[in-house]
């Protein structure tokens, strides 16, 4: 795998989950994942694919501190920072 495919996106729809279980942003209601929320039918593919680019993101974050690949590591840092600032805002801040 060249450098290049590393960052190309892979289908993120078909990615594992970061989070267990997802939070309508709607209503609130705590469910396993799904296209539609099952209170209030809100379309939750977005988060989902979301949650998913968040999942091989942090998985490509570890492969390249493992390798000690900081250039990288840095610019993965920087998109997990967009995808979820309060979740790795304390981790990655100082990176
Ligand atoms: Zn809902």
């Amino acid at each position: 795998m060249s450098s290049a495919d590393e960052f190309r996106s892979p289908p993120y729809h078909s990615a594992p989950h970061y989070s267990a279980q997802c939070r309508c942003p709607t209503c609130g209601a705590v469910q396993t994942w799904r296209d539609e929320c099952r209170r209030c039918h809100t379309d939750l593919t977005l988060l989902r694919q979301v949650d998913g680019e968040i999942a091989v993101t942090l998985s490509r974050f570890f492969q390249a501190m493992k390798r000690n690949d900081r250039y990288h590591a840095k610019i993965l840092a920087k998109r997990l920072m967009q995808l979820a600032p309060t979740s790795f805002h304390r981790i990655l801040r100082d990176f």
